[in-house]
């Protein structure tokens, strides 16, 4: 990807890599450049921009690596460049993922604490989400491209921050044992017998039970029946691009 489409109303100037580079990196931790891979890098450095933070992943100095969160709010495409952008993982701790269906993004600044609630820290944050017009503004810059992941590619290169997203300044509780490095106890749940991490235990009638034991009915799985297992699935994974949000 070229760098032709220069970005108009938003200056990037402090910040220590470029749009482009950022959109490459993306591409290749996503798999394929799309729509939402423009969006999600856009969004991202623009709640870096706001916070302060040139230099997320601390490439020149380390100042400022590890002091981002990130609370996302879909699962979708935006979500690799939103990770690429920061630096922050979900392996780190220091993405938050909350499964909303929105394609929004909140940037905790752990830097900046503000007053806390008992005993949970509480940090100024800024919260960004896409415009539902963002789509519209997309036909109407370019309405010969019939693709939408096309068409939404270039616009949303081109397009201002303020036609592509609204933006919220909110404060964040985060316990720490939700931060990121949080050293927990390893405990055992007395049904399965199965490590339970970070306090995710429930105590109930003098036991740790692990949250699939006491609550089996929240479990996102269940055992396979004797027919489900005799049969076999051949179904592969959908990959082609899609547009974003
Ligand atoms: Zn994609
Ligand atoms: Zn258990």
């Amino acid at each position: 990807m070229s760098g032709k489409h220069a970005l108009p109303s938003q200056q990037y100037h402090v910040f220590m890599q470029t749009f482009d580079a950022l959109l490459r990196e993306a591409e290749t931790a996503h798999g394929h450049l799309c729509a939402g891979q423009i969006l999600g890098v856009r969004l991202a450095m623009l709640g870096c921009e706001r916070l302060g933070i040139d230099d997320p992943k601390g490439l020149v100095t380390p100042k400022d690596r590890k002091r981002l969160v990130t609370f996302i709010e879909i699962d979708r495409c935006a979500t690799d460049a939103i990770a690429v952008v920061t630096g922050c993982r979900l392996g780190k701790r220091a993405i938050k993922f909350r499964d909303w269906g929105k394609m929004a993004a909140t940037f905790v600044d752990l830097a900046s604490p503000l007053a806390p609630q008992g005993d949970t820290p509480i940090y100024k944050a800024i919260r960004i989400a896409a415009l539902e017009s963002s789509k519209q503004r997309a036909r109407d810059l370019y309405p010969n491209i019939e693709n939408k992941n096309q068409q939404q590619m270039l616009a949303y290169r081109e397009l201002p921050i303020a036609e592509l997203f609204s933006e919220e300044w909110v404060a964040v509780p985060i316990h720490p044992r939700e931060m990121p490095g949080y050293k927990s106890g390893r405990i055992t749940c007395e049904v399965c017998g199965e490590g339970i991490n970070y306090d995710r235990e429930t105590h109930r009638d003098g036991k740790i039970l692990c949250e699939a034991c006491a609550s089996p009915e929240t479990r996102y799985y269940q055992s396979l029946t004797k027919d489900q297992l005799s049969t076999t699935s051949k179904a592969g994974p959908e990959t082609s691009p899609q547009p974003a949000h």
